[in-house]
């Protein structure tokens, strides 16, 4: 391709981006790509699904994730980052005893870990479940504990990707904190997907953050104790950093990488 093809396709994609990590120019990554085809049986009930979600608002996508057809089939994923309150506070409000599914790396920040157990105290979540990768996969890919400065995709598949993906087995579905506006892969984001061989809803899958904060307000829910502290999204200490004014809002996670994804689903904590 000419130079002159390569910027004019290169202007093209970057016209269409209208999402706030726009002049990032990162590869989607697997949580974002297309994961797998569903066979005839689970592409008529996605559409079926889809076709009730048409028009639903959060807590009604978060409905028809947890009850009716689905109910007892379904788990959510969540980072208990910064935005987590809001999708976990309408999820206790369905059901307070559904599967939260948590990835506890060994690499988190300490607030994390608190501020999973208090909203675990305040919403009365039921079954968090605390995941790790297992201690021969830790000796077996990381016994220093510094793979992430080596190589962040095997950092997050070991620590991430395996884990979730065992948990998740069980499930036909899960519930997911994705939002549109967070990368440009999740611009086309719709509130009920397939990926990796099983359901996914994204009730938030047009809120701002404006609406996520007025939520919080509104409900009361406490924020992360980072998010004061400079850190709009929030992941593994070793690859978050505080965000600058006027950077975008993920810039600090895996910063000068390319990279913005972890590959769950994969499995985001809340935007993971
Ligand atoms: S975010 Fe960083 S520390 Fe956490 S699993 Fe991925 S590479 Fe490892």
């Amino acid at each position: 391709m000419s130079s002159v093809n390569e910027a004019a396709a290169k202007s093209a994609t970057v016209s269409k981006v209208s999402v706030i990590d726009a002049a990032r120019g990162v590869m989607p990554r697997a949580m974002d790509r297309a994961g797998g085809q569903p066979d005839a049986q689970q592409a008529a009930r996605l559409a079926a699904l889809s076709a009730k979600a048409d028009g639903l608002n959060a807590q009604q996508i978060i409905e028809l994730a947890l009850t009716g057809e689905m109910a007892g089939q379904t788990a959510v994923v969540s980072s208990f980052g910064a935005e987590s309150a809001v999708l976990l506070h309408m999820v206790a409000s369905v059901d307070p005893n559904t599967p939260i599914l948590f990835l506890n790396t060994g690499k988190l920040f300490g607030e994390t870990l608190r501020y999973r157990d208090r909203l675990q105290d305040i919403l009365g979540l039921g079954d968090v479940r605390s995941l790790s990768p297992s201690l021969e996969a830790r000796q077996a890919a990381d016994p220093e504990g510094t793979l992430w400065s080596r190589d962040t995709d095997a950092c997050c598949n070991f620590r991430k990707v395996v884990p979730l993906a065992r948990a998740l087995a069980p499930f036909a579905a899960q519930i997911t904190g994705r939002k549109r506006f967070q990368t440009r892969e999740r611009a086309a984001m719709q509130p009920v997907e397939f990926h990796d061989g099983r359901l996914r809803f994204n009730p938030l899958w047009q809120w701002s953050l404006e609406q996520l904060e007025a939520y919080m307000t509104a409900h009361k829910l406490p924020r992360h104790p980072l998010v004061e502290d400079g850190y709009p999204s929030i992941g593994c200490m070793p690859c978050t950093r505080r965000v600058q004014a006027g950077e975008d809002y993920r810039a600090g996670r895996w910063s000068g990488l390319d990279k913005d994804e972890c590959g769950i689903h994969l499995t985001d904590g809340g935007g993971i």
